[in-house]
């Protein structure tokens, strides 16, 4: 058979490093249902269909063949579809569940949700969704949601290669977090793909290459190994106190999502945890996780955190996150039914998750944040519902600890009205993230607006001093959470715009850190103020590569220095 020919894909390195290894497609099963009438001739093919799925289920849940049995009679009564079945089923059941006054028994009600997940994934046809992948598994999908990236087997799956995305979308977080390279904005690489395909992901380089030839094969094993030679030798573990050069303290803190990120806390030195994306525990499971199970993920993450605490945000549902699993697909979900506004329309969701977090802060220093809030209605509503659960556990005599409230600042309008929710919050979490995404009007996961997603664009940088200044007028902590943090060039920025206090993926922790320690705070403010007084995004990070290149070229060489590059736009 001829061999065929090599191939490279341009699109953007989102985390470092290289693999060599073999294509494992993966495609995104979003649950929709619908419900289609089935000929007379073929009900019994349909009834085959739905007891081959509930045999395919039955080995994950031992209850569900019970129940799914009874549902066979609604296939021939109304000439259903089997996942009408199950949906309108599931549903009645769900609702007689919800009036239950018991608490104990309505929480059972997920048992349903996660039978029904369990029929529906059945019947797609799509195999039970943690994948046992080969060791050099290079995981290519089109647009692969962070609930599919927190399901995989993280021991194996070596690399990532999506067709959208971009830097602050959340696979690409999760993919620095885990520490594996990950290109993504491939376009069309997806389609070009077979399983089993060699593949060499070089995020170095910002691209793939497709059937390697035998030569780059051989260039690139070498390279491998003499990277990995270099990054033993120069792993530096620091930890304690960080201090400009005039003597100001920073801390440096840690964002997470799943387990496989714990051990880079401690590891890295980080004070504690920023910022615990606790919507990621759902995504390992697909449904509400329960109040006890929760409890016990917040009591984990408390202890690999020690005593600086963790930061838990409420579940950020919605927009890019899960909204396949929790929600009929929205025209714009990033403005949609997402984050806090999920909670209060969901309340029992956002309840059963208060109280796992107070219980937990029994035996552990945890806080709340509050994602997305656009100003301080959407904060005293949740703090309404944090308040009555804790006074319902203390007259149920049950243990639980204070935990302090933050508003993450992610929003113009939260911007806007930063002074008043400073009023009413202890902390602020400023989500840069999201920030620029809304400030911009740019999409953080659409690759065709990669060009127009500006970190350094002066509304932004305008944005941050704002709240920031509206934290200290307040004298509340103001942690800095989003992407900007763990760049550099942006944490020196973000110091010199007044914030002490950044958290980020952990494998950052050790780059910022050198680059914090060897500036003078009194100088990034200077820089920062100039920036601040410019127009374009261009200008801002003209002056950075200028100032920065000047005043400290052995910690920021030319191409650690954010320069505009048009990711897409002379092709591939
Ligand atoms: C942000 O928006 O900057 C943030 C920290 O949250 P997320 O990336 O999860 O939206
Ligand atoms: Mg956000």
């Amino acid at each position: 058979m001829e061999q065929p020919h090599e191939m490279r894909f341009k699109g953007l390195g989102v985390s470092e490093g290289i693999v060599i290894g073999q294509v494992l497609r993966m495609h995104d099963g979003a649950r929709h249902v619908y419900h289609w009438r089935v000929n007379v001739a073929d009900l019994e093919a349909e009834r085959l269909r739905f007891r081959g799925a509930v045999q395919l289920a039955k080995t994950q849940v031992v209850t569900i063949k019970k129940q799914a049995e009874k549902r066979e009679k609604q296939i021939t009564d109304e000439q259903a579809n089997a996942e009408w079945a199950v949906e309108v089923v599931g549903d009645r059941l769900l609702s007689l569940y919800s009036e239950i006054k018991d608490e104990y028994l309505r929480e059972r009600g997920s048992d349903i949700e996660d039978v029904m997940q369990r029929l529906l994934v059945a019947l797609s046809g799509v195999q039970p969704r943690h994948r046992n992948l080969s060791e050099d598994a290079v995981i290519v999908s089109q647009d692969l949601l962070p609930s599919a990236v927190a399901e995989l087997d993280l021991e194996h799956a070596r690399a990532l290669a999506t067709d959208t995305g971009g830097w602050t979308s959340h696979t690409a977080i999760l993919a620095r977090g885990i520490g594996i390279p990950a290109v993504v904005g491939l376009r069309d690489f997806y389609r070009r793909t077979r399983t089993g395909d060699k593949i060499i992901v070089d995020s170095t380089r910002n691209e793939v290459i497709l059937h390697p030839s035998p030569g780059t094969l051989e260039r690139y094993q070498a390279e491998t190994l003499s990277r990995m030679k270099r990054e033993l030798a120069g792993e530096v573990k620091e930890s304690g106190p960080l201090r400009t050069q005039d003597g100001v303290e920073i801390t440096l803190r840690a964002n997470v999502e799943v387990p496989a990120e714990f051990e880079g806390v401690e590891k890295y030195g980080a004070h504690g945890v920023g910022l615990y994306r606790s919507e990621f525990l759902l995504a390992r499971r697909g449904v509400t996780v329960s109040e006890q199970e929760q409890r016990l993920a917040y009591e984990e993450v408390a202890r690999v955190a020690g005593k600086e605490g963790v930061i838990i945000r409420l579940f950020d549902l919605g927009g890019e996150n899960l909204r396949e699993q929790f929600q009929e697909p929205e025209k714009n979900p990033a403005l949609g039914l997402r984050a806090i506004r999920f909670g209060l329309r969901n309340e029992e969701v956002m309840r059963t998750q208060v109280r796992a977090i107070l219980v937990a802060a029994a035996n552990g220093n945890l806080k709340i944040v509050l994602p997305m809030v656009a100003d301080v209605s959407d904060v005293r509503r949740a703090k309404v519902i944090i308040q009555e659960e804790a006074n319902s556990l203390a007259k149920a005599g049950r243990a639980f600890g204070d935990v302090s409230v933050g508003a993450m600042i992610e929003v113009p309008s939260a911007v806007f009205m930063a002074d008043n929710i400073a009023k009413v919050v202890d902390f602020f979490e400023l989500g840069t993230n999201d920030l620029v995404q809304y400030t911009l009007a740019v999409d953080r996961g659409n690759d065709e607006v990669a060009d127009w997603f500006r970190t350094l664009h002066p509304a932004v940088l305008h944005s941050i001093d704002r709240s920031l200044k509206a934290a200290f007028r307040a004298g509340i902590p103001a942690i800095v959470c989003g992407e900007m943090a763990s760049t550099p060039a942006y944490a020196v920025l973000l110091v010199g715009l007044g914030a002490r206090d950044l958290s980020m993926t952990p494998s950052a922790i050790p780059r910022v850190r050198r680059a914090l320690g060897g500036i003078d705070s009194r100088e990034a403010r200077t820089i920062a103020e100039e920036c601040l007084s410019n127009e374009t995004a261009d200008d801002v990070e003209g002056i950075v590569r200028e100032r920065f290149g000047k005043l400290w070229p052995h910690l920021f060489p030319p191409q650690s220095l954010p320069e505009h590059r048009q990711t897409h736009s002379q092709g591939k």
